[in-house]
């Protein structure tokens, strides 16, 4: 999955997070809360995305995506954690 210029723009425009549907600051690629889960390096790329390149942000992305597919399966396969 690579990304345009484009679709990190309107990424970063989107009013509702990717991953939870709250709300996200405009500019950020996931919300507060989906950011606050990752570590600080990830975090950052995902944040003032118009103003980085887009493969910046799609590997920045796909980091995040596998970080939370891999720290938060085990939760949910033993019925942990809430489902949205
Ligand atoms: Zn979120």
């Amino acid at each position: 999955m690579n990304f345009s210029k484009e679709q990190v723009q309107g990424l970063a425009k989107k009013a509702y997070c990717p991953r939870c549907d709250l709300n996200k600051t405009v500019g950020n690629a996931l919300c507060r809360r989906c950011r606050a889960k990752l570590p600080a390096n990830m975090r950052a790329a995902l944040e003032a995305i118009p103003n980085r390149d887009a493969f910046t942000v799609g590997r920045a992305l796909r980091a995040a995506a596998h970080y939370f597919d891999v720290h938060f399966q085990s939760v949910r396969n033993f019925g942990g954690g809430k489902r949205r």
